[in-house]
């Protein structure tokens, strides 16, 4: 059975970043977000189900759909929210499963920036928080993304806080300072997890 590793954190704190030390480990990485923005493509099992809840308006003449139009409607809407979650949701979790299930590494690292807000975090063997103050994650994500201040700290305001996160996984490492510190940090965290699990 493949082992699989949670990564969390808020918005810029360093998850992907993590992710990538995990990969250089030999650890493949699945990538909540990506299967997210799968989710709403053709070749997605779930793509009629979200056809049927916006109507043929959220198709492009191109038959794929108009992430825009998908966007106001549920930031109007949150019925349709909801009922948008409650397709894409399952979806992210069976595709997770399943890609890990097809993973011949004893090992695979999940990247979910509401590990355990959703409760994906059931699935996991262990869990990892990444840690850092919210000024060094606003001014990161507005560097990486070209977001503005107010909707990344909106961002932040709706998932949970550091201290929480904390609480919750089984280890934590807080990248506050130069990237090669942390990735030194990370190389022996990632050490001690595997060897843990094995
Ligand atoms: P997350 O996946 O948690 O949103 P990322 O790993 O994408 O965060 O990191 C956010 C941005 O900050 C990326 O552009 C990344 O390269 C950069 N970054 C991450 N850690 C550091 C660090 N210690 N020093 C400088 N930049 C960093």
């Amino acid at each position: 059975m493949t082992r699989i590793i949670g990564i969390t954190g808020g918005i810029g704190s360093g998850k992907s970043t993590l992710a990538n030390c995990f990969l250089a480990h030999g650890v493949p990485v699945i990538d909540a977000d990506e299967i997210s923005r799968f989710a709403l493509t053709p070749a997605s099992d779930c793509f009629p189900a979200v056809v049927e809840l916006f109507g043929n308006e959220a198709k492009k003449p191109d038959g794929t759909l108009d992430r825009a139009y998908i966007a106001a409607k549920v930031f109007a809407d949150s019925y349709a929210r909801d009922a948008l979650n409650g397709i894409v949701h399952p979806f992210v979790i069976r595709e997770m499963l399943k890609r890990s299930g097809e993973s011949d590494s004893p090992f695979v690292a999940w990247d979910v920036p509401l590990l355990f807000e959703s409760g994906v975090d059931a699935y996991c063997a262990c869990t990892v928080a990444v840690l850092c103050g919210e000024e060094i994650r606003v001014a990161r994500a507005m560097r990486r993304d070209g977001a503005n201040e107010e909707q990344i700290r909106a961002r932040i305001r709706a998932q949970i806080t550091d201290e929480t996160r904390a609480a919750l996984a089984t280890y934590t490492i807080r990248n506050e300072g130069t990237l090669d510190a942390f990735y030194a940090e990370a190389d022996t965290l990632i050490g001690t997890i595997l060897e843990e699990l094995l």
